[in-house]
């Protein structure tokens, strides 16, 4: 180890341990001060002429001031229990600002750990809190704002098998999460158990806002609000499903569809009489940001909420409403056979230098940008699947292929190999499948393959350099 190193390694130490020193100092304070505002001669306190203690007028009197919240609005918070499905981007925003606002208790669950892809937009995590549980990560934080609200941890995924009894100890519930099949599985047991809840989503520049099941009322009475089956009776198919981590997401989109959950949790909270049900839908580059869609009330043949319902909290806890079948699995298996795949050791040995060959990189150009091969082609599966060519007997192929294709592919005469590429090796293969449709290895005459695994695969295999992103 060189000495630089060596130095290196010594101050992250230092730093870890004086780190793990202050996190305890911070315990202690935190425990403390809640002592101090809870054990505040209790006797007294219940005598108290005035409902909440010195403190809290200070710390909520910007917000009582407001004519819609007032100090009714601020003793219903108090008293309110929220519960939160999911610690990360729209979670984490949302949670910050009910804690602030004095929500009484917050539940949150979540069963994965912070990541560093995770910090740019789940602001609640701190770089030193890499590798901890989502919510003991983000407890500590809010902790450190507000100590009068009680914390509740589920470290932990959310299961039909006991979504209800998770539920059942909190009065509004709020959809952070960013699967179908958990978005389905919250709304259901929402709406049996009869808690409004808010729900919200958000991808790339684009997100969705919905308050649900507000009244709540039982299955089939029509005054209820309607659930996430009325609204979306069918999921999407799940190949189209992106995840964050595939179609990447902006902090402020998600941050702005946390912080309207918030608000919309007060106002659920604070209010008399619920608004008309309605989905707002943000998108970032558009103008006006905001559109709103007023919603009908609720289907009369949902499968949750209308008096033909099908669905209970025992078909859900038993299993019999079976989430993942109803969404569909997006799980891709290979597409290719074991002599259309190469992996990148492989390819490296077949092609150690740049001619001979063509690599198509089949990313979006904001990936292609971030990192690719010199002597890649970049060419979107979007521009791959959008063409409508096909096979064709024609001796002049090149009148019916797509113009995307680069001259070296379309030169008749050339037997050089075509690699298609990607960042995981799945959309290298709808790619390849696509190009052989499209007539382009003549019959097996020239070769089309793809890069097993992609570029996770590459870093793993050839590049520890490469950019993991
Ligand atoms: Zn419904």
């Amino acid at each position: 180890m060189g000495k630089l190193e060596e130095t290196c390694a010594s101050l992250r130490a230092q730093i870890a341990a004086t780190e793990a020193q202050l996190a305890g100092l911070k315990r202690d304070l935190v425990r403390a001060e809640s002592q101090a505002v809870h054990s505040d001669d209790p006797a007294e306190n219940s005598q108290s002429r005035w409902p909440l203690l010195q403190e809290e007028y200070k710390r909520y009197g910007r917000q009582m001031i407001v004519s819609q919240v007032g100090l009714p609005g601020q003793l219903k918070l108090r008293s309110a229990k929220v519960l939160l499905v999911g610690a990360g981007g729209l979670g984490c925003p949302a949670a910050q600002y009910l804690v602030g606002a004095g929500v009484g208790t917050i539940g949150l669950i979540d069963g994965d750990t912070v990541e560093v892809s995770n910090l740019h937009r789940q602001v609640l995590h701190r770089s030193y809190n890499v590798g901890k549980y989502k919510v003991d990560s983000a407890i500590e934080s809010l902790r450190d704002l507000n100590p009068h609200v009680n914390y509740i941890a589920h470290r932990t995924h959310l299961t039909p098998a006991d979504a209800a009894a998770i539920f059942n100890e909190y009065d509004l519930i709020l959809d952070c999460t960013d699967n179908p099949a958990t978005r389905y599985l919250i709304s259901d047991t929402a709406v049996l158990l009869g808690k409004p809840l808010v729900s919200a989503s958000a991808l790339r520049t684009e997100g969705q806002l919905v308050v649900l099941n507000n009244p709540p009322r039982a299955p089939g009475d029509k005054e209820g609000g309607p659930c996430y089956r009325c609204v979306f009776p069918k999921p999407p198919p799940a190949e189209s499903v992106v995840s964050c981590a595939d179609g990447g997401i902006l902090g402020p989109v998600v941050g702005t569809m946390g912080v309207l959950q918030a608000l919309e949790a007060i106002k659920v909270i604070t209010a008399d009489a619920p608004s008309a049900p309605t989905l707002h839908i943000f998108s970032a580059y558009s103008n006006p940001l905001f559109r709103t869609i007023r919603l009908r009330s609720r289907r009369p043949n949902c499968a949750v909420c209308s008096a033909d319902a099908t669905v209970s909290l025992d078909t859900i806890k038993t299993g019999s409403t079976d989430y993942v079948f109803f969404c569909g699995s997006a799980s891709l298996p290979s597409l290719l056979g074991p002599d259309e795949r190469v992996s990148p050791e492989e390819y490296r040995e077949q092609c150690p230098d740049t001619v001979n060959h063509t690599v198509i990189d089949v990313r979006d150009s904001a990936q292609f940008g971030i990192c690719n091969l010199e002597n890649s082609i970049n060419i979107p599966i979007s521009n791959i699947l959008a063409s409508t060519s096909q096979k064709s007997d024609d001796k002049d192929q090149s009148t019916s292929l797509p113009p995307w294709l680069p001259s070296d592919v379309l030169n008749p005469e050339s037997k050089d190999p075509i690699y298609v590429v990607c960042r995981l090796g799945n959309d290298s293969q709808i790619a390849v499948k696509r190009m052989k449709e499209l007539g382009l290895d003549r019959n097996g005459e020239r070769f089309i393959g793809d890069i097993r695994g992609g570029f996770r695969a590459w870093r793993e295999q050839i590049d520890p350099q490469w950019p993991e992103y």
